[in-house]
């Protein structure tokens, strides 16, 4: 097969589809890739390196859209792309179809066959392309939150770790998933006094097994919120419940139970933020500050430490990409998890909850 990696033009998005590592991967397996050219170049992936992973490179995105039986991308395909992708043509991405009525159009208008990573499944249940996003997230909460609490940020002027004789600051990270774990583990690191809350028993029991007496676990209750946001210093909000948007957790009125000059981490913005005041923000502007309180809303985390992601995100996709390589659209019958990643196929919506919000055939 051959699979086309083009690079990403959505605004400030600096992540590419594909390592040269699983570039090399796949021409092992007989395929062959072409990349476009400076695809990976801001994060430091050359074309020297793909090339040296046996791909080979080419100027354009319409060559790639217009040669690949695959496309591997990280970000939803934008309208100039969507107009490119061709009947039976495989597209393996990020796509969040349901809030995106125009994308879907063009997706189905296309007569392609569209994956998106983020409804693939596992065994568990768990979305495996979308852990890794959220793990890097999880764990850049903690920098951000940490620099935002430094005073010429407009924190509090607190060290998360504290330092010998000096206590260290409180963290509270509500909602103990895959974000949760990550910004605790991050903020132990630091030395930081970390309460996780959560709504799963069976969650908490998990954590408290893991980290015993280095945290705090606490059921996610009005009430719990309430008294941990007295003393907080940083607070994540990482809760999700799936096809939701996220619940919202602290009020405006209650940021006046909180200290002056505390952080509020948001991850949970792209599902439209757990806090009352919460509004999406970006890498070039992360923070505001209301009544007193800094918020960190930024809706791609993982944007921000872009080859990190990459790296993340090939890991995960890797696998997935060498079956639909190896078997074309067979693979998706193969495997019952890689086909709760279709979305469209040959110009029908073929996710159910996306076919009902956007009003599909299903
Ligand atoms: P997850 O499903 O692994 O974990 C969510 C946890 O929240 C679960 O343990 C669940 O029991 C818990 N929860 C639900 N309701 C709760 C409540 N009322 N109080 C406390 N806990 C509650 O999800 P995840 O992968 O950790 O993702 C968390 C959020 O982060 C999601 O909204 C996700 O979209 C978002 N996210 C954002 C970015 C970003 O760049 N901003 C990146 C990755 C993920």
């Amino acid at each position: 097969m051959l699979i086309g990696v083009p690079k990403e033009i959505k605004n400030h998005e600096y992540r590419i589809g594909l390592t040269p590592a699983g570039a090399r991967e796949l021409v092992g397996h007989g395929h062959q890739v072409i990349v476009q050219r400076d695809g990976g170049r801001a994060i430091g992936l050359t074309d020297e390196l793909y090339e040296k992973a046996g791909a080979s490179i080419v100027d354009t995105a319409e060559e790639i859209f217009a040669r690949a039986d695959m496309i591997i991308k990280v970000k939803e395909p934008q309208p100039v792309e969507c107009a490119m992708l061709r009947p039976g043509q495989l597209l393996f991405t990020y796509l969040h179809l349901a809030p995106d009525p125009e994308q879907t159009a063009g997706l189905v208008k296309s007569g392609c066959t569209a994956i998106a990573y983020e409804t693939v499944t596992d065994k568990r249940g768990g979305l495996p392309l979308l852990a890794p996003m959220s793990e890097v997230a999880g764990r850049m909460s903690i920098q951000a939150g940490a620099h935002a609490l430094e005073k010429a940020q407009g924190g509090a002027g607190i060290l998360l770790g504290g330092v010998p004789g000096v206590k260290p600051a409180n963290v509270l990270v509500i909602g103990g998933g895959v974000v949760g774990i990550n910004a605790a583990r991050m903020a132990m690191g630091m030395n930081a006094r970390v309460t996780i809350l959560d709504r799963s028993l069976e969650r908490l029991k998990y954590l408290d097994e893991l980290y015993g007496d280095r945290v705090t676990t606490l059921y996610s209750t009005a009430d719990a919120i309430e008294d941990c946001l007295r003393y907080a210093d940083l607070v994540i909000g990482a809760v999700l419940i799936p096809g939701a948007a996220a619940p919202k957790l602290v009020s405006r009125t209650q940021l006046a139970l909180m200290k002056p000059g505390s952080v509020l981490v948001d991850v949970a913005i792209d599902q439209g933020g757990c806090f009352e005041t919460s509004r999406a923000t970006t890498h070039q502007n992360p923070t505001y500050e209301v009544d007193g309180i800094i918020h960190y809303c930024v809706a791609n985390m993982p944007g921000g430490v872009a080859r990190t992601s990459t790296f993340a995100l090939t890991n995960a996709t890797l696998p997935f990409a060498v079956q639909l390589a190896n078997k074309g659209t067979q693979a998706l019958l193969d495997d019952p998890h890689l086909l709760n990643g279709l979305n469209v196929h040959a110009g029908k919506v073929t996710y159910e909850a996306v076919a009902r919000d956007l009003g599909y055939d299903y």
